[in-house]
C-alpha cells in the first residue's frame, strides 16, 4: 500500500526530490500531403490521481492535498 510522504521525504528511500504523476495519452499528429507536420493534439485519458515518488517510483499519498480523490 501507499506511504505517506513525511517532512517533504519519501517513506521508503528518503529522497526528497519530489514526486511524480503518470498520464495516459493519445497524440494525433497531423501531417500536410507533403510530409510536413502541420499540428498535434494531446488528449489525456487518465492520469492525474496516482502519485510516485520521482526517485524509486513507488506509490506515495501526498498530506494536504485537496485534490486527492
Ligand atoms: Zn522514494
Amino acid at each position: 500500500m501507499a506511504k505517506v510522504v513525511i517532512d517533504g521525504k519519501c517513506p521508503y528511500c528518503g529522497s526528497a526530490q519530489g514526486y511524480m504523476q503518470r498520464y495516459v495519452q493519445s497524440v494525433t499528429q497531423y501531417y500536410g500531403f507533403e510530409g510536413e507536420p502541420i499540428e498535434a493534439s494531446v488528449v489525456n485519458h487518465r492520469g492525474g490521481t496516482k502519485k510516485y515518488c520521482s526517485n524509486c517510483e513507488r506509490k506515495l499519498i501526498i498530506p494536504n492535498n485537496q485534490t486527492e480523490k
